[in-house]
């Protein structure tokens, strides 16, 4: 099956989910995350309608995204996104390259972002959207701010709150949402709490921190975005179930 009717079928897979959940699939934007492959998967994606495209190291998008725009030329209208953890030595490659960051964690990042988007002048023409990677499962191996406990937490709901409100007045970064990964290899059942979760989550920031707009939830994988659509994930990575497996 080539990238097309992959691209098809996960679209017609995120419409269903929508429905059932009597939302509508334009609701939710679908990032084609292309990690590990070349830049021609980019560009094959593009020719297939795809503009949204994850990378999850911040060197390989910066590297693909000028072997695409070498291609495609400016006004590509592709939009980068940065969905993997980032490292603060990183921070000025991301300032520079990344147009959404899905994977913010420590204010120590987002402050070094944040002063190169200041530096660069990039900030001044648009500001770097954002969403905060919380870990409500609480797996080890996991990135993201510990919220394994926030229900009956409320040090973890401090915690959170206090990095949301100081990394909202960062002038050049501008908040979208939560972003989550779900646990590997559980049942339905236990992702769809997590994904329930990080929901009911975002609406107590909401709540919390009403200074800043926390609507939008990246959450959502090739083997739970169909959950994640039904629990209200506004934005899903999806890699393999497009461009196949990984290499
Ligand atoms: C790789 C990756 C994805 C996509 O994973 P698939 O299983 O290929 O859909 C999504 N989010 C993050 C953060 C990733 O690293």
């Amino acid at each position: 099956m080539d990238i097309t009717e992959k691209l098809k079928s996960v679209q017609d897979r995120i419409a269903e989910s929508a429905m059932r959940a009597g939302r509508q699939p334009e609701e939710v934007t679908l990032v084609a995350v292309t990690k590990t492959w070349p830049a021609e998967a980019i560009l094959a994606g593009f020719r297939a309608g795809i503009r949204d495209f994850g990378e999850n190291r911040i060197e390989e998008l910066a590297s693909k995204k000028s072997r695409v725009e070498r291609e495609l030329g400016p006004g590509s209208e592709i939009v980068w996104h940065l969905i993997g953890p980032l490292q603060s030595r990183k921070s000025k490659l991301a300032a520079d390259h990344a147009d959404v960051f899905h994977a913010l964690d420590r204010l120590k990042i987002a402050n070094r972002v944040n002063q190169r988007l200041a530096e660069s002048g990039r900030g001044a023409k648009t500001k770097l959207p954002f969403f905060l990677e919380v870990n409500v499962s609480g797996e080890e191996s996991k990135a993201g701010i510990d919220c394994s406990r926030w229900e009956e937490d409320g040090a973890q709901r401090e915690n959170l709150a206090t990095i949301a409100r100081t990394v909202a007045q960062l002038p050049f970064l501008t908040p979208r949402g939560l972003m989550t990964m779900a646990p590997w290899q559980v049942d339905s059942a236990v992702i769809r709490s997590v994904f329930r979760r990080v929901r009911l989550l975002s609406e107590w920031l909401q709540s919390e921190v009403p200074q800043a707009d926390w609507a939008l939830l990246s959450m959502g994988m090739t083997d739970d975005f169909q959950i994640a659509i039904e629990e209200g994930a506004t934005h899903i990575r999806v890699g393999r179930a497009i461009f196949g497996p990984r290499r």
